[in-house]
């Protein structure tokens, strides 16, 4: 489709000023691709560190940031099969992956060699009226799922499924620690180790935010300062042993806390890095008990599929604090940035 769309345009690397508000040309169409009219976008704390830059992988700026989006499909390429004008639908958070790599064709296509994050390359993102994105990264969003929902159903809900279900294996009656409580991806993760029969302890910095937390199913909610080690009180309400499994949504500045909280043979799952510090570790600090280090990286598109119908069915209740238009994403940037906003916050183009 050819013409103009407003969308947030990131030039250069730096302070949430510097995301600018223009008109740029509505993104080309592939052969597979679906143009997607944006009804909501998840800000995440990746668009943090892309506009940042603090993350450098894989950019190349100018960029239109975003890649939890939700909307009204506009047009399809002349070889998309299963998607129409009119279908509401959601991303999974890659604008192109090759479709028949080893990895693709195993539900693993989030280590596709050739895949494209969305948000990450160029004016094709989904902080803008619209987005064009390859239909093997989109998923129909079902009747009763609010489009306001289904943006975060892959990112902030889907990763934390991959990490929660698919990485960790989160056996019932298991006693889980998640970091990062009440943010966009803690939330979720809460309710997802709750589904899965797990001890839910969530460490947050926030009273605020506590409150949340508990009413989103966290059995046990510990208020610690920032920067504090939170291990003894982990332990306090883990009969002394720690956590089983840790869903790490925080990365270096809890990492000593996180692992003095493991209990013997955990499972320690690293989902997210709010900063790009490097950590101190001894591997005997491992191997002496048992501990296994792994990670979650994204969300496939079953898992967006499984986290729609998790959301469809009440399972899990996507938490949405805020939206705001376009012109305030400095602003959605600063709330994350801070750590002070809870759950998601969306930019909606219509606003
Ligand atoms: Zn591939
Ligand atoms: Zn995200």
């Amino acid at each position: 489709m050819k013409g103009m769309m407003r969308a947030v345009v990131i030039d250069a690397p730096g302070a949430a000023e510097v995301m600018q508000v223009r008109d740029v040309p509505i993104p080309e169409m592939r052969p597979t691709d679906v143009l997607i009219r944006v009804e909501a976008c998840g800000v995440c704390f990746h668009d943090v560190v892309t506009r940042n830059g603090v993350m450098k992988r894989g950019i190349k700026m100018p960029v239109i940031p975003g890649h939890e989006v939700s909307g009204i499909v506009e047009a399809v390429g002349p070889q998309v099969r299963g998607f129409k004008a009119g279908d509401r639908v959601t991303t999974a958070q890659r604008r192109h992956i090759c479709g028949y790599c080893m990895y693709c064709r195993s539900g693993r296509e989030t280590s596709c060699e050739e895949r494209e994050f969305l948000g990450d390359i160029g004016l094709n993102g989904g902080y803008a009226e619209y987005v064009a994105v390859s239909q093997d990264n989109v998923c129909s969003v079902p009747a009763g799922v609010p489009l306001d929902q289904a943006a975060i159903c892959a990112c902030a809900i889907g990763t934390e499924l991959n990490a929660v279900r698919d990485v960790a294996h989160v056996q019932a009656g298991e006693k889980v620690l998640v970091t990062g409580a009440g943010g966009g991806l803690g939330i979720h993760g809460i309710q997802l180790a709750r589904l899965s029969g797990g001890y839910v302890v969530a460490v947050t910095s926030s009273a605020e935010k506590a409150k949340i937390i508990a009413e989103h199913g966290a059995h046990e909610v510990l208020l610690v300062k920032r920067d504090e080690d939170f291990s003894d009180a982990v332990k306090a309400v883990t009969g002394g042993l720690g956590v089983d499994v840790a869903i790490d949504n925080v990365g270096s500045p809890t990492f000593s806390a996180t692992r003095r909280s493991l209990a013997m043979g955990a499972r320690w799952i690293f989902v997210g890095q709010v900063t790009g510090e490097f950590v101190k570790l001894n591997p005997a600090q491992l191997f002496m008990r048992d501990i296994s280090i792994k990670s979650a990286k994204s969300t496939s598109r079953k898992q967006l599929q499984d986290s729609l119908e998790l959301v469809a069915r009440g399972q899990v209740k996507p938490v949405i604090t805020g939206e705001l238009p376009l012109s305030m994403a400095h602003q959605a940037h600063r709330e994350v940035e801070s750590g002070r906003s809870t759950g998601r916050i969306l930019l909606k183009p219509a606003l």
